[in-house]
């Protein structure tokens, strides 16, 4: 039977302002896709960041003009749709990720599998982090009592205040933390004295501490700094990883940069080639695309998926998250359905 293919943008909303070193949202549009073969029904989503891609819109226009020939990608050769799909949209990684994610999806449907199971993974995940994004410091109490239930935090930092937010958040807390730069600390030195600073407050891990592509000053930072460092900007495209042997300990894997789950299970074997440890992580997505990343999740050491639980009206249900602990479970495909 043919396929037919639609789309959406929904707008969500999140439960705090959603503040980084570069950006502050309260709502962000994304695209929710739907492919169906008039028996089953499947699902992605593209949730694009501007530090990569254009918008929503842009989005939508380039699914306008390529309709047909998205129609025609094969459900069952992921290389070849993967080879087409980068053709296509070049520049569009989560539109890549999109159209992945519900090709993939409706494949383990029509098989009646979940994902999860097809590529080998397992329902044991580690803990994911809960984010704590930038903010006053008078607002962080709050945000520390909503982060009640998760045992690991995720802080972001990149500000002229970084001091002050540590000290904010360990008066309230002894979690363990992670400590996510985006690209922040611009120079060696600053980077030396951030992570010098933070070797006493129990962090598990630092995310991108420096700008992208500065990769002889990271091999600096990694061999002065007992905190494993982890590539999160600079480590995009399964093509990138060659270049971070020596700068990083870990490599995060996203689908919304890597541009889905094929190109992800290309990043997990490179990971083991060049002995990276794997992260997961996200953008604020919906439970589209978090359950999407999920069904690989037990392939990675560190798991950071929590933007379907930073969103105050998620429109869809998929795995669980309680306490941080990602429950898989035993639906086809990436087990997700309108809530
Ligand atoms: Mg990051």
């Amino acid at each position: 039977m043919s396929l037919s293919l639609s789309w959406s943008v929904v707008r969500v909303n999140t439960k705090f302002e959603f503040k980084i070193a570069r950006s502050a949202f309260s709502h962000y549009n994304r695209l929710i896709l739907e492919l169906t073969d008039g028996q089953y029904l499947a699902y992605g989503e593209a949730a694009p960041n501007i530090r990569y891609e254009g918008d929503t819109k842009e989005i939508v226009a380039m699914l306008d003009e390529k309709k047909p020939q998205i129609l025609e990608l094969p459900v069952d050769d992921a290389e070849t749709r993967q080879l087409a799909l980068e053709k296509m949209f070049p520049d569009s990684f989560s539109l890549q990720a999109a159209i992945d994610t519900v090709f993939w999806d409706l494949y383990a449907k029509r098989d009646e599998t979940p994902l999860w199971r097809h590529f080998g993974a397992s329902k044991d995940l580690a803990i994911s982090s809960y984010t704590i994004g930038i903010s006053d410091l008078d607002a962080i109490p709050a945000k520390i009592v909503e982060a009640a239930p998760y045992p690991i935090l995720k802080i972001k930092l990149g500000t002229d205040y970084d001091h002050e937010i540590m000290r904010t958040i360990r008066k309230e807390t002894d979690k363990v933390l992670r400590v996510d730069v985006n690209e922040g600390w611009k120079s060696i030195d600053d980077a030396k004295r951030g992570t010098e600073w933070l070797i006493e407050e129990n962090v598990e891990f630092l995310e991108q501490p420096m700008p992208a592509l500065q990769l002889d000053d990271i091999a600096k930072l990694r061999e002065f700094s007992p905190i494993p460092i982890v590539a999160d900007e600079d480590s995009v495209r399964p093509e990138d990883l060659k270049n971070l042997v020596g700068a990083y300990d870990g490599i995060n894997i996203k689908l919304m940069k890597c541009g889905g789950l094929t190109n992800a299970l290309k990043m997990i074997e490179l990971s083991q080639k060049y002995e990276f440890d794997i992260m997961m992580g996200c953008m604020l997505e919906t439970s589209i695309g978090i359950s999407a990343l999920a069904q690989l999740g037990s392939f990675a050491r560190w798991l950071d998926l929590d933007g379907n639980v930073l969103i105050a009206d998620d429109p869809y249900l998929g795995v669980g998250n309680i306490g941080g602990k990602i429950i898989l479970n035993d639906k086809p495909g990436i087990g997700v359905e309108p809530r």
